[in-house]
């Protein structure tokens, strides 16, 4: 058996998480880690307590699918409703994040965004870059990690030093 790298693990994690996703029209996964620690987990789904679009069908909005909360998001809202800090974190997602998950994954403070299948949205890549914020298919991650781990130098730790120099970039960096 070939051991999985880390990145790879929260990756099938992630997707076991889109398994419990209600909306065909995209089935997505999502788990935030930092320091290789589970800190939660999300998947497409619609508002707690509602029927799911696959019971009683999509809500269409300008060709998309509205009824349901993202994956990320609803990652990033569980660790709220929990208390847990994700500053500083990273996500693993099932598919690259749309416009709107990508803005939440910026200001909840992950610095790290790897995924497994390209979705959407190219803007999230150009703004990523400008924020020093990682963006990365699961196998540039595992590239990344190999390179680290002949350094020898602590990932989390270098993820945050991408980041400008923000007062939350300077808390990630003092914690990590
Ligand atoms: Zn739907
Ligand atoms: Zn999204």
């Amino acid at each position: 058996m070939t051991r999985v790298s880390w990145d790879r693990y929260f990756m099938n994690i992630a997707h076991e998480a889109k398994r419990r996703s209600t909306c065909d029209r995209k089935y997505v996964g999502a788990v935030i880690v930092r320091d290789r620690m589970i800190l939660s987990t999300g998947y497409n789904g619609s508002i707690r307590g509602l029927p799911h679009c696959d019971e009683i069908g999509h809500m269409m909005e300008g060709g998309h699918c509205v009824a349901t909360i993202h994956a990320e998001a609803n990652a990033i809202l569980q660790a709220a409703r929990n208390g847990v800090r994700i500053d500083g974190a990273t996500i693993y997602t099932t598919a690259s994040p749309c416009w709107n998950c990508f803005k939440l994954c910026a200001n909840a403070g992950i610095v790290r965004i790897v995924y497994d299948e390209f979705y959407r949205d190219e803007r999230s890549f150009r703004v990523a870059r400008q924020l020093g914020l990682a963006i990365l298919s699961l196998e540039e991650a595992e590239r990344e990690a190999m390179r680290e781990a002949k350094q020898g130098a602590p990932r989390t730790k270098r993820a945050a030093t991408k980041r400008p120099l923000s007062g939350s970039a300077r808390r990630t960096r003092g914690s990590a």
